[in-house]
């Protein structure tokens, strides 16, 4: 048997304990240890001058020991001052020995290593690793000292010398590790071969310190590269696994589709034209259509979902249409109703408020089929919802739902070889590089073009100190009939402060305002209520709308054409613009003022004039992941999928474009290549298997 095969135990100083934290690591076998890589290094390559210590860094450094004392305020602990020709440094010891502090005494020569931080009697480092030294000579070690990831009871120790035997056994025989990326590849990139890389990163050289400290040695590109890829590939061929099921093919007829057109009260943008001619032709084949249609707020997602749903609808399939929340499927609801109206198809609103009777009359037509669109929210995936014969699942805001979600709608239509189309949309516009990575297994379609008519939302960025003049412009503004939104915004995660923190400016608004009609809507209000308050809103009978982030996805209203938004600061980018998304729906010129806290730091000052100056959601998206960087931008939620070995998304995000050319390359090339990638770096992995 090939001896990287081997299990870890049979390496010398790896017992069954070890083996079984090894496991919990995903190392299996020796070849699993060659890939087990650093995911940092420690720098005992020189000696740094006290002087130099900032917090944070984590360096070697010596002293001479100045005097050493027991402090018994507080914590008992052992302070020991060290100090070079430079500065001074104390080395603090919550559990110590006498020895320990008699080895300690003045005069003695000290070698020290950990990570250094601000005490109350400045730079301090606490429970180093330290040596009683005699000279500085020869305590440096030669190149960077990697640090492997460990889980509990598993030491650095241990780990190193398991892989110091691996590489051993690795370079004796290095035919038996395969390089999977093509050496025509690995020539374009200027990339090392696999053996050549991996020893960079488990022993690192002298010579590669400083590139390896900044990230960019190319032995650490070459393999995030091959990680990156091997993500991308396993999409793609999630993609074509899907590919591989039959779907019902959904076309309609030259009639009914002008009956559908000309019914609607404007024309189509040549963009939606274009998505809908993509959809038609996905729709035409035998197998599932996997399309995200990404569209700015207002580019008019919905009709186009519309008119996929009449190519179910004319083929006789069902279609189900899930939004996040109630008052978008609501609108949801409204449109389809006045879109379909001359169809002879029921629509059923399903979601959780529906009970008792009404829920179970909506259960049975869509059992039997006399339901032909059915729209809702995620109650869409509830065990007592069954399909009669469901051909196209519409998801919109696809960025609120989790894959299960997507999944379990999914598997409700599934037959025993078949499945529905899937359609999904998203206001949220994902940088192209980084789509690459998470819709690699979606084909994407692209509404670049609003309709026509829309006048871009001026937008203001205004410290919270003129508030005062702020609330005189509402005033001024609903003289002129026109109605404005006020958003208050807090922390996400807590919603009973985000809501009382609304109903407080409300109340507020109301006695400042003594002639301007406040309402107020928050995300704890019933579903009813909330409803009749934006029917209310819409119809006039409200001048201002205090509202949570509840109306991000709420009701057209386009006479509203003035929105403020507080605490914009605490927002992403992409979120506040699909807020300001609201305005500027109507004909008349629209403000966004966004009010912020002062001071606002540089950073945030930076990301509030991006929306300033961009009314192009794409635009906003790309300078948010400039600024952001990946993780913040694509959320805990997307993120908590990426795991990665070592790639680094903020980064190695330029490498994601050579990633694209690699994967079209091995595709059509060196598909014997794919499986071994996706194996080498995902391993047991299901994380993206949707098949
Ligand atoms: P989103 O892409 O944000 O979901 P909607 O589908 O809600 O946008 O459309 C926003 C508004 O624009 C709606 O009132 C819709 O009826 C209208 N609309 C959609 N397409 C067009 C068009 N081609 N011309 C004019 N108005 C349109
Ligand atoms: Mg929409």
């Amino acid at each position: 048997m090939d001896a990287l095969l081997q299990p870890v135990s049979t390496l010398s100083g790896i017992g069954p304990q070890s083996t079984i934290r090894f496991e919990k690591l995903g190392v299996h076998c020796i070849k699993d240890l060659l890939f087990h890589l650093p995911h940092r290094y420690q720098d005992r390559t020189r000696i740094y001058p006290i002087n130099s210590l900032l917090p944070g860094m984590s360096v070697l450094f010596c002293g001479t020991v100045e005097f050493t004392e027991v402090l018994m305020k507080g914590r008992r602990s052992l302070l020991c001052r060290l100090s070079d020709s430079t500065g001074y440094i104390s080395l603090k010891f919550f559990h110590f020995t006498a020895k320990q502090k008699a080895d300690l005494s003045p005069g003695t020569l000290v070698s020290c290593f950990g990570e250094i931080r601000y005490g109350y009697q400045g730079k301090e480092i606490a429970h180093p690793e330290y040596k009683i030294i005699t000279s500085t000579d020869n305590i440096t070690e030669p190149c960077l000292t990697p640090i492997y990831p460990l889980t509990e009871g598993l030491h650095q120790g241990t780990v190193r010398k398991a892989i110091t035997q691996a590489l051993t056994l690795y370079f004796q025989a290095p035919e038996q590790l395969a390089d999977w990326l093509p050496s025509p590849l690995l020539k374009q990139y200027n990339y090392p071969t696999l053996k050549h890389a991996l020893q960079a990163l488990h022993q690192p050289e002298q010579q590669s310190t400083e590139q390896l400290q900044q990230g960019n040695l190319i032995a650490l590109k070459r393999l995030a590269f091959e990680e990156l890829l091997a993500h991308h590939l396993i999409l793609l061929k999630n993609k074509q696994s899907v590919k591989k099921w039959l779907a019902p093919v959904l076309t309609t007829t030259k009639a009914k589709s002008q009956s559908f057109l000309n019914a609607l009260p404007f024309q189509l943008t040549k963009a939606q034209n274009r998505v809908i001619e993509e959809i038609i032709h996905d729709c035409q084949s035998h197998h599932p259509m996997l399309r995200l249609v990404q569209g700015d707020v207002g580019s008019g997602k919905t009709v186009v979902a519309a008119y996929a749903a009449l190519l179910a609808l004319s083929s006789h399939y069902q279609v189900a249409i899930m939004a996040p929340t109630e008052l978008l499927a609501d609108q949801h609801n409204r449109n389809f109703n006045q879109w379909f109206k001359h169809h002879d198809t029921q629509i059923v609103y399903l979601t959780g408020q529906l009970k008792g009777k009404l829920r179970k009359q909506a259960l049975a037509a869509i059992e039997d089929g006399t339901a032909g669109i059915i729209i809702g929210t995620h109650a869409l995936f509830q065990e007592s919802v069954n399909f009669h014969q469901l051909g196209l699942i519409i998801i919109d805001e696809q960025h609120r739902f989790g894959v299960h979600q997507r999944l379990a709608l999914r598997e409700k239509g599934q037959t025993k070889d078949s499945r529905p189309h899937q359609l999904v949309m998203t206001a949220t516009p994902i940088p192209r590089t980084l789509a690459m990575l998470q819709y690699s297994d979606l084909d994407i379609s692209i509404i670049d073009e609003l309709p026509p008519g829309r006048k871009p939302v001026t937008t203001c960025v205004i410290p919270a100190e003129r508030r005062e003049q702020i609330i005189e412009k509402i005033n001024n503004w609903t003289n002129n009939k026109n109605q404005t939104y006020w958003v208050c915004t807090l922390i996400e995660e807590s919603e009973v402060l985000q809501c009382e923190a609304a109903e407080n400016t409300a109340e507020y608004l109301t006695q400042a305002l003594p002639n301007v009609r406040v309402a107020l809507v928050h995300g704890r209000m019933k579903a009813i209520e909330k409803d009749a308050i934006m029917q209310g809103f819409k119809n006039h009978d409200y001048d201002l709308l205090v509202a949570t982030t509840v109306i991000e996805v709420g009701v057209d209203v386009p006479n509203a054409s003035l929105m403020i938004i507080e605490n914009p600061e605490r927002l992403g980018l992409s979120q506040l613009h699909q807020l300001r998304g609201r305005v500027g729906r109507g004909d008349q010129e629209s403000y966004c003022l966004l009010m912020y806290q002062t001071p606002l730091s540089n950073m945030s000052k930076q990301r509030l004039s991006i929306l300033r100056e961009s009314n192009d959601g794409f635009i906003i998206a790309e300078k948010d992941l400039e600024l952001r960087g990946p993780g913040d931008v694509m959320g805990t939620r997307q993120t908590g999928l990426m795991q990665f070995k070592i790639a680094n998304l903020e980064r190695d995000i330029t490498l994601l474009d050579q990633v694209q050319d690699a994967a079209n390359l091995i595709s059509s090339q060196y598909p014997h290549s794919i499986q071994p990638l996706i194996d080498r770096w995902l391993g047991q992995t299901t994380l993206y298997s949707e098949v």
